[in-house]
């Protein structure tokens, strides 16, 4: 699923091909999926967005926005895949809905699990797109560790630090997977719950949240997801399904892998003590 260091990581790469780029043709979905969310019918895409222009993207939480001429704006929410290609490029056989540009090149979306294709008028009502553009991003100078503290001191129960960072997007783009190596960095066990933090460890979290997501975004995204051209991300993943087999890469011990709060989590017992 794409989380904040691929929602930015694609939306630079679809500005850098895309801007200027008019929409000739709209292709509906090849396989019906269950989980795909449109507004309305799909084929109510086709008036709307051909020909129109693409002015500009927007990368913010979990969504990428195209932003098109006319105010209209297609937003790709975090269980779509991107495939864009020339004409030279093979147009994948399954996707939930097809563009081609007046260069001769085509952006295909693929959902895995589920995932949300809006496109809109800047009026897509949905409480995580409002979410991740409202909130304060973790990428921002704006989220410094006062802001991190006072989330922490606003939270009401004691729940979990997985909880706490990856569920309800307190922090927009922050999921369960960009979770586990935030977590590795911070030394932090996911399951510790939020009031048995010391001050150390919360200032430890604050600085592998920002520094994690900042790496992970400079290096074009995770390795366990693809970009805008259907690529890997050049960020190596440490604790994650790709690496949980390897030992930990500071203590050498086993890397656990479980179920918890609707989602695998990774980690190191030993360097992520309970
Ligand atoms: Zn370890």
């Amino acid at each position: 699923m794409l989380e904040l260091p691929e929602v930015r990581t694609i939306s630079r790469q679809a500005r850098e091909a895309l801007t200027g780029k008019v929409i000739t043709q709209v292709f509906s979905p090849t396989t019906p999926h269950k989980f795909a969310f449109f507004n309305g019918d799909g084929e109510d895409y086709k008036p709307l967005l051909t020909g129109k222009k693409v002015m500009s993207t927007e990368g913010a939480g979990m969504y990428v926005d195209l932003i098109l001429s006319d105010g209209v704006v297609l937003s790709l929410g975090d269980g779509v895949n991107f495939r864009y290609g020339d004409a030279s490029a093979k147009i994948p056989e399954k996707y939930q809905l097809m563009l081609t540009f007046d260069n001769e090149t085509f952006l295909a979306f693929n959902i895995a699990m589920y995932g949300a294709i809006y496109a809109h008028r800047g009026d897509f009502d949905n409480k995580y797109y409002r979410q991740s553009k409202e909130k304060i991003s973790p990428l921002a100078d704006a989220f410094d560790e006062d802001y991190f503290n006072g989330l922490l001191r606003n939270e009401k129960k004691n729940i979990s630090v997985k909880a706490f960072l990856a569920t309800e997007q307190r922090i927009p783009g922050l999921g369960n997977g960009v979770l586990q190596d935030i977590l590795f960095y911070a030394g932090i066990h996911p399951k510790r719950k939020i009031d048995t933090l010391s001050k150390t460890e919360k200032s430890k979290l604050f600085k592998s949240v920002k520094d994690t997501l900042k790496k992970m975004t400079r290096e074009g995204g995770r390795d366990t997801e693809t970009d805008f051209y259907g690529n890997k991300g050049g960020y190596s993943t440490v604790v994650s399904a790709k690496t949980y087999k390897n030992p930990c890469p500071v203590c050498g011990g086993t890397i656990m892998r479980e179920d918890y709060m609707g989602g695998r989590i990774y980690y190191c017992p030993t360097c992520q003590p309970l």
